[in-house]
């Protein structure tokens, strides 16, 4: 991953450029919230928005979209198909959905949320059936091991073109990194400020002081030295802004390493081996 600016994109297996930082949305609330912060993230300069059916949301990132001076094809829009709507059909109609309530013509990226036991293969079927039809430019998957993409490439005619899991120095999971690489799939962070939990971490913050940065902004300019596309969440101007001001340093081979060393193996999120919803 060549690190330019805030726009800077990563070239996906189809050919399809994602830019590396975004802004997530998980926990924002539907209206007004949503609609200044990603009015704060497009004024910063992002150009990319996380969303998922789950977050309720799909409708304000769509306004948001449309009432801003940008044209479609300038900003990178995610969203997943939760759990209850996976199985061949019911992810057809729950597309459908997503993309009445964000306003879309297309999507850039569409992911199967979970990798929901005896489910995600139909699910994945019907994410080739749209991107087949044109209606999604990139699929993937969210939360999957190593295993589970093992299993679904086996009878799948298109390759994910992105995973998207936990990914924070508490989590780092290097072989499923190196798994993704190998295999063309670009790795994507969730939660790289361990939904706030990471600012606990003493050790990042002396790291963080060599480079006169702060914790959030070493985090992401590790992801992204790590070639991992990353979505920090923030409703607040001031760090939203902050947190995409990553691009005038850089960590030393040394740092990285005491960033990967923090590794506990430690899931703020569900397993992927092991959830019920
Ligand atoms: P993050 O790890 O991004 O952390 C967000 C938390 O950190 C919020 O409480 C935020 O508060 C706070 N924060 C943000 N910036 C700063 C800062 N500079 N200093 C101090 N605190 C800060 O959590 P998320 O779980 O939201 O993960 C990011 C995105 O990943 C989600 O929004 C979603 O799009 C995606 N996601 C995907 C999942 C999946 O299963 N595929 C699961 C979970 C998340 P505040 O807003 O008040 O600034």
């Amino acid at each position: 991953m060549t690190l330019s600016d805030i726009k800077g994109t990563v070239t996906l297996n189809n050919g399809l450029e994602m830019p590396y930082l975004g802004l997530g949305v998980f926990k924002v609330q539907d209206g007004s919230e949503v609609i200044n912060a990603i009015h704060y993230a497009l004024d910063a300069g992002y150009r990319h928005i996380d969303t998922a059916a789950l977050y309720g949301n799909e409708e304000g990132v769509g306004r948001a979209i449309k009432e801003y001076d940008i044209s479609r094809d300038q900003v990178f829009v995610t969203s997943k198909v939760w759990n209850s709507e996976q199985g061949y059909e019911s992810t057809l109609k729950a597309f459908d959905k997503s993309m009445e309530r964000l306003g879309f013509e297309y999507l850039d990226l569409y992911l199967v949320h979970w990798p929901v036991a005896g489910k995600y293969k139909d699910t994945w079927r019907a994410l080739e059936k749209i991107y087949q039809e044109g209606r999604v430019k990139a699929i993937g998957t969210s939360n999957f091991l190593q295993h589970h993409i093992v299993d679904l490439v086996q009878l799948a005619n298109i390759k994910p073109m992105v995973n998207q899991v936990e990914f924070h120095p508490r989590l780092v999971q290097q072989d499923l990194i190196d798994f993704c690489k190998k295999n063309a799939i670009q790795f994507e962070a969730w939660s790289p400020f361990r939904m706030g939990e990471i600012f606990k971490v003493k050790e990042l913050e002396a790291i963080a002081q060599r480079y006169n940065k702060t914790v959030a902004q070493l985090i992401i300019r590790w992801d992204l030295q790590k070639g991992v596309v990353t979505i920090p969440k923030s409703v607040r101007k001031e760090r939203i802004i902050s947190n995409a001001d990553v691009f005038d340093f850089e960590i030393s081979q040394e740092d990285m390493a005491l960033i990967d060393a923090l590794d506990r193996h430690d899931r703020i999120g569900s397993d992927p081996d092991n959830f019920n919803f």
